[in-house]
């Protein structure tokens, strides 16, 4: 089966083609297990109490040049702030010091959802440069265990944002001082992940804006109406920029009444609406790309909302049929997973009804003869159909 007759009858532009090429190239020449951090075990902690967690959350340690190893032996003596993983100051290793299904005290109200890990602080570009190259790779395999898209990886800043009861801002400042970004970090782990899906990160800094002057705001009557949340955290503003004062934000799902008026600043649409208390709001609806784009912090009515919620694309279990001359069947929702079968026009498929968007494709579900959980793209999130009911 070759991939040339993959989701939609589409072309995948050069630079993705030569992205794949490179990963295989990478995946051959690498290890077996293509890994080179060690995983190693050394329980320090039962934590404080049970956690089936849902996110996964990168600190570092604010402890310049503590090596990790270090670290565990400092929760050994006291676990009340021990963390799931510490990664080494070069990357070379993980420690694994709390079971994943133990709760442990590192981003605040959001505790009883997320899995935590350390980065131990680097020192030199050099130890910096191995080690953000392994927890990328961590933080993938990690999310791929799980099952988990690049929409359930947070940073621990991302996680206060969304649950609070935390002010703290990691990793952002440790990245910067080695001149990256959050938004990079993310970007890699797609890569490595091989979706080339990124979930979209609501703007939380001023990270890559610049100070607008006073920006030009548009009357637009078909602007305004319900919008719903796509990302994990959205800030709300008391200005349409990113240098407006954070005053709540919103979370997956949540919905808001935005008024027909919409400026552009800090490369963002900003849409407007008024709060219960009677004050003026603002939020970034995404960037100013003309229309709905896949990566929008918020959606108009639901469409293409958000991933891994069931039945949040409106379609409903039953049989479905093959509308487009062959369809992939994947092992994952997303098209970075294996090629495990093919569909042809005509021939029909009983969904289960658990829809998921992810990468600009909404992916149904299945369970095979062989008892697997299987995928299937019955169309894109912008609306073309590759499956339809009946
Ligand atoms: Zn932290």
């Amino acid at each position: 089966m070759t991939e040339t007759k993959a989701e939609p009858k589409r072309k995948l532009p050069m630079r993705s083609v030569f992205a794949i090429v490179l990963a295989l190239v990478a995946a051959l020449a690498a290890p077996c297990g293509a890994e080179a951090y060690q995983s190693v075990d050394k329980y320090v902690s039962a934590g404080h109490g049970y956690l089936n967690a849902s996110y996964l959350v990168i600190h570092e340690t604010a402890n310049p040049g503590a090596s990790a190893y270090n670290h565990t032996l400092l929760w050994s003596r006291d676990d009340t702030y021990a963390v799931h993983h510490v990664m080494e100051l070069d990357g070379s290793t993980v420690y694994n010091t709390v079971a994943e299904n133990c709760l442990c005290w590192h981003v605040g109200n959001g505790n009883g959802y997320t899995i935590g890990i350390e980065l131990a602080h680097a020192t030199n570009a050099a130890d910096f440069s191995k080690q953000w190259s392994e927890a990328v790779k961590w933080a993938g395999d990690e999310l791929r265990a799980h099952g988990w898209d690049t929409s359930r990886l947070l940073s621990h800043y991302e996680a206060a944002q969304r649950w609070g009861g935390s002010d703290h801002t990691d990793p952002t400042g440790y990245f910067r001082q080695y001149g990256k970004t959050w938004a990079d970090f993310k970007r890699a782990v797609a890569n490595y992940l091989g979706s080339g899906y990124v979930a979209p990160i609501a703007p939380t800094d001023g990270n890559g804006g610049t100070v607008a002057s006073t920006p030009t705001s548009t009357n637009d009557s078909s602007f305004g109406g319900t919008y719903r949340c796509t990302v994990s955290s959205l800030n709300v503003r008391s200005a349409p920029s990113l240098y407006g004062t954070v005053v709540a934000s919103y979370g997956y799902g949540q919905t808001v009444n935005l008024d027909n008026w919409y400026c552009i600043s800090n490369g963002y649409v900003w849409g407007r609406y008024t709060s219960y208390s009677g004050y003026t709001r603002y939020v970034a609806v995404g960037r100013p790309t003309g229309g709905y784009d896949p990566n929008d912090y918020l959606v108009r009515g639901g469409t293409g909302v958000s991933q891994a919620r069931p039945a949040s694309t409106g379609r409903s279990a039953g049989r479905y049929r093959i509308v487009v001359d062959a369809l992939n069947v994947r092992s994952g929702a997303g098209i970075g997973y294996g090629v495990v079968a093919s569909y042809y026009r005509g021939q029909t498929v009983n969904l289960d009804g658990t829809f998921v968007t992810s990468g600009g494709y909404v992916w149904g579900r299945y369970t095979s003869y062989s008892g697997h959980t299987r995928w299937i793209a019955v169309g894109t999130a912008s609306g073309a159909v590759y499956a339809q009911r009946g």
